[in-house]
């Protein structure tokens, strides 16, 4: 495979469709347009960027494309790029000027022997996760959880909004104190695993998925769903950690038959960002369809709240299974 920095653009793209096979976006509306192919071929033939503003935006960015994709091309980077290249929106300029603004943050004391750990704003809305979450990671060294948790970097990539250099450096000076950082939020990971080659960047499934004492609680009949946007960004390396899950737990996991995650919701960007009405339940019936299942266990809040919003099986973060009281070790507690 090609290293990272020598990546295909959409000039590469040779109309195979195979990203179809895997992108929600596509499956949501069936219009080629709204797919990397469609992207790809319109930049070819000399459309301009605003006029696929529709489709640039209908992206959720799971990054399911790139691993299947035969060309190798960057297409979640280059997603990203189109984005920015849009007309700006008002919050677009808006978090720009802001993070123009913002004066430095007092950084928590750092231990640099310790993980840090970047929490979206979700989890700080559920203290008892959150310390569960802690107590886990930080069980042989302890943890740091960043007090900068870098949401309006997340949402600025999101948007396609410039982040000034400074409001970068702000938010990883801290971080490079660490050799492990784990984040929540898949987008921020490949991002900080770009900015900081040296440092051990994993998701929070990874790391969670990785302890004996959560896997002991997996079991068949779980549906196992995985982050995709931190699963896809880092595919090939990963495709092995979720082998071994299976094989020793025997739950399901939510992959295809290319081990490429199916996601939980396919939310657009406007969607995302309120503007449309939220219909999650295709996607969910998509992943769904077929599996006899007991419980959903989950590696992203976010995916834990938009289930159960319209399911009816148990949904668990995985951080929460010791306390599952039907887990084994949840009923003598
Ligand atoms: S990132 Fe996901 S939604 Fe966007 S084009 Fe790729 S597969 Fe489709
Ligand atoms: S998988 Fe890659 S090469 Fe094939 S159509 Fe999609 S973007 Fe183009």
């Amino acid at each position: 495979m090609m290293p990272a920095a020598q990546r295909a653009d959409f000039a590469a793209c040779s109309g195979c469709s195979l990203c179809l096979l895997v992108c929600p976006a596509w499956r949501r509306t069936r219009d080629l347009r709204d797919t990397p192919h469609g992207r790809a071929k319109a930049l070819q033939h000399g459309v301009a960027v605003v006029e696929l503003k529709e489709s640039i935006e209908s992206c959720t960015l799971c990054g399911a494309c790139e691993p299947v994709c035969p060309e190798n091309i960057d297409l979640v980077g280059m997603l990203l790029e189109l984005r920015r290249q849009l007309p700006p929106m008002i919050l677009t300029r808006n978090i720009t000027t802001n993070m123009q603004a913002e004066r430095p943050r007092e950084n928590v004391t750092l231990s640099a022997s310790t993980p840090a750990l970047v929490a979206g704003g979700m989890y700080f809305g559920r203290p008892a996760l959150l310390a569960r979450i802690k107590t886990l990671l930080g069980s042989a060294r302890g943890i740091t959880v960043a007090n900068d948790n870098g949401a309006d970097i997340a949402l600025a990539l999101e948007i396609g909004a410039t982040v000034p250099p400074q409001r970068i450096e702000r938010f990883l000076a801290p971080l490079r104190a660490h050799k492990t950082i784990v984040l929540t939020d898949g987008l921020l990971l490949r991002q900080v695993r770009a900015w900081l080659p040296e440092a051990r960047v994993a998701g929070l499934g990874e790391a969670l998925g990785a302890l004996a004492p959560l896997r002991r609680q997996l079991r068949a009949g779980d549906l196992y769903v995985i982050d995709p946007r931190a699963y896809h960004a880092d595919h090939e390396r990963l495709v092995t950690h979720y082998d071994g899950l299976r094989a020793e737990t025997g739950c399901t996991l939510n992959l295809d038959l290319q081990r490429i995650a199916i996601p939980a919701t396919a939310r657009s960007l406007r969607q995302r960002l309120g503007a449309d009405a939220i219909d999650d339940a295709p996607q969910l019936r998509w992943l769904l369809q077929g599996r006899t299942i007991a419980r959903i266990v989950v590696e992203s809040e976010s995916d834990r709240f938009a289930i159960g919003q319209l399911c009816t099986l148990p949904v668990v973060h995985l951080a929460e299974l010791a306390d599952d009281p039907s887990s084994p070790e949840g009923k003598q507690s």
